[in-house]
């Protein structure tokens, strides 16, 4: 059964690209919402002023460096009760006063926070597919037994969801189709990988997002994740996920059955669109966004992924067979290497290529507590970093 609207709500990510959605959702349906917690990392200007709107109850913050510029910012008429540091977040993720958990902190910080929220039973708008990465089967195995429900996010998986609706039973199934914009790199060859810039790599065509995930869109790797996060939503072995490019993010994934017909999910790319539904789950509500007009689109075209060019794809499906430490390391690099691509220290191609080189070293670890996933988490970032 859902929780009863008004829906009290903690944003964990608040101050970031799906927390602005989220939040201008919130504020197009206040009688839905209380907004009972928001959590935000180094920010604490921007959650401050955040917080100086929506007036949660509770506040949180990554360090101290940014509990000072929050409560510099504060208003004088109002004190949250704020939360500091890693421990904050998994605090928030099971509080007793939430319903919903909207997951929307970037990377493998959001895993401890995912989990916590699972095993308290809550309700989680899940934007964070880091986390499914990290310990989709640790993640599901605490939903199962709490009986905690995810809601998809992420728009491709919230496709699926819709999609899927009704038709739940495996044998009907014959596979899921992610739709991938093919990022600002479509088309493009090696040779012009080698050179290309933050600032290019950062420029998607469609959609507005954080720095982090436009990269991984851009190398593919975002589709791979995407890949592996819906293989753990939807209970599928990777061979059943399929990849389609479709670069005006119209179509934004597909079910096919085993009949042979095939379910699209269409819409406007604006992240409020899965947001709204699964934080009014299973209503639908109003959002302010233009409207599709297939007319004014004209075409909608489709094409494969050149896996040569962009082999974080090819790579995230090997890591995801490979078994559930490869993920890890696989989420990892591609974090650690990221950073470095966008501090320009490493170029565009050293991406896949770093993946690929951690990934041969490998050799599979038991990962089947959570505490081993970090901890092999921590440890392959240490080695990386060593590696730069
Ligand atoms: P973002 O960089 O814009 O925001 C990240 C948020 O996480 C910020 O609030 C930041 O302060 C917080 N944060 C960062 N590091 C943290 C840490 N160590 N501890 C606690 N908080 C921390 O990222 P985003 O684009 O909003 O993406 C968030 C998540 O949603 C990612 O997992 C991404 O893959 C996923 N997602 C995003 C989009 C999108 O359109 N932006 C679409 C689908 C999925
Ligand atoms: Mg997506």
């Amino acid at each position: 059964p859902s929780p009863p609207f008004p829906r009290r709500l903690v944003i964990l990510g608040a101050t970031g690209s799906i927390g602005d959605s989220a939040l201008k959702v919130v504020a197009g349906h206040p009688e839905r919402f209380t907004v009972t917690a928001l959590a935000g990392g180094r920010n604490g200007r921007k959650l401050a002023a955040l917080c100086a709107r929506f007036r949660p109850q509770y506040a949180a913050v990554l360090d101290d460096a940014a509990r000072t510029e929050f409560l510099d910012n504060l208003p004088g008429d109002y004190a949250p009760e704020l939360l500091v540091g890693p421990e904050a977040f998994d605090r928030l993720a099971a509080l007793d006063e939430a319903d919903l958990i909207l997951s929307a902190i970037v990377g493998a910080a959001g895993f401890a926070p995912t989990l916590a929220a699972a095993r308290a039973g809550k309700m989680i708008g899940l934007a964070n597919k880091e986390s499914l990465v990290l310990g989709g089967h640790l993640i599901r195995a605490a939903c199962r037994a709490s009986g905690a429900v995810i809601l998809p996010v992420d728009s491709e998986h919230n496709a699926l969801f819709q999609g899927l609706a009704g038709h739940g039973r495996d044998e009907e199934i014959a596979r899921l189709i992610l739709t991938a914009s093919g990022g600002p790199f479509r088309g493009k060859d090696r040779a012009f990988l080698e050179t290309v810039t933050r600032e290019q790599a950062l420029a998607h065509p469609n959609w507005s997002m954080g720095a982090k995930i436009s990269v991984d869109s851009a190398t593919l790797l975002n589709k791979g994740l995407e890949l592996i996060e819906a293989c753990h939503l939807y209970g599928l072995p990777p061979d059943r996920v399929d990849v389609v490019v479709h670069p005006q993010s119209i179509v934004h994934s597909l079910v096919e059955y085993v009949d042979g017909s095939q379910l699209a999910h269409m819409g406007t790319p604006d992240m409020q669109v899965p947001i709204a539904h699964c934080l009014c789950f299973p209503e639908r509500v109003t959002v302010d966004v233009p409207r599709l007009r297939l007319a004014e689109v004209g075409r909608l075209t489709f094409e494969a992924p050149d896996l040569d060019a962009f082999p974080c794809l090819r790579l995230a499906r090997e890591a995801f067979d490979a078994g559930p430490s490869h993920p890890i390391v696989l989420n990892a690099i591609n974090e650690i290497a990221v950073d470095a691509f966008l501090h320009e220290r490493i170029g565009f191609t050293d991406i896949p290529a770093m993946i690929e080189a951690g990934l041969d070293r490998h050799a599979p670890v038991d990962v089947s507590t959570p505490e081993a996933v970090l901890a092999l988490d921590r440890e392959v970032r240490r080695e990386t970093e060593a590696r730069l």
